[in-house]
């Protein structure tokens, strides 16, 4: 199955999404972790993305796009994917199309994780993660770039929500209450029981 999830930052897109590519059997592919593993390892990758991710923009274009499709032609994303944080503007989302087409490919279905702002802020403020065995925070979780992250969110990517809508592709996911009836409702929408299996219904 061929998947992306669709959300605001602090929807739960990381959690949820290594969760349902554990029960679909396929890989997980984010691209923020992708940068954030570069920019942690000072590669030459981190290097040209750290200034955006450090100010919550978006990465230029042929940076991202050329690292995805690179990362689709793996192996192990041959048989299905489930893509979390890409695309998250229509030309990345024409560009993946295509991508996929060359390969014979098109996607599935894409998932979006609706959650109110007022929630977004509140869970991103309170956003730690273990580094080396210390809780820390984001750089790009601290407010001022969680505003002008969920305004970019709204400028570039939310409008991929039409347009998936209107190409029959999209299925729109409550991501408030536990993570587990997140993934439940999210496995419905895919049509797969909790093993990941199509459901009879
Ligand atoms: P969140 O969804 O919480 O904002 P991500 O981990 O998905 O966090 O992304 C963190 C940062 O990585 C983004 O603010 C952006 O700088 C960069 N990034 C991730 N995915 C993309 C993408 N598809 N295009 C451009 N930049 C991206």
């Amino acid at each position: 199955m061929r998947v992306v999830l669709l959300g605001p930052p602090g929807a739960g897109k990381g959690t949820q999404a290594q969760i349902i590519a554990g029960k679909l059997n396929v890989p997980a592919i984010s691209t923020g972790d992708i940068f954030r593993a570069n920019v942690s390892g000072k590669t030459e990758l981190g290097l040209k993305v750290k200034e955006y991710l450090d100010a919550g923009d978006l990465v230029p274009d042929e940076i991202t796009v050329a690292m995805v499709k690179d990362r689709l032609a793996e192996p192990d994303a041959k048989a299905g994917f489930l893509l979390d944080g890409f695309p998250r503007s229509i030309p990345q989302s024409e560009q993946l199309r295509e991508s996929l087409a060359e390969l014979g490919h098109s996607l599935d279905r894409v998932l979006e994780l609706v959650v109110d702002e007022d929630e977004l802020v509140r869970r991103l403020s309170g956003r730690r993660m273990l580094v080396d065995g210390e809780m820390i925070q984001r750089d790009d979780d601290k407010p001022e770039t969680v505003r002008h992250r969920l305004q970019v969110y709204r400028e570039q990517t939310e409008p991929l929500s039409g347009f998936y809508e209107a190409a029959g592709l999209l299925s729109r996911i409550d991501a408030i209450g536990e993570v587990e009836e997140v993934t439940a409702r999210a496995l419905k929408a895919l049509g797969v029981d909790d093993a990941g299996q199509p459901s009879a219904d």
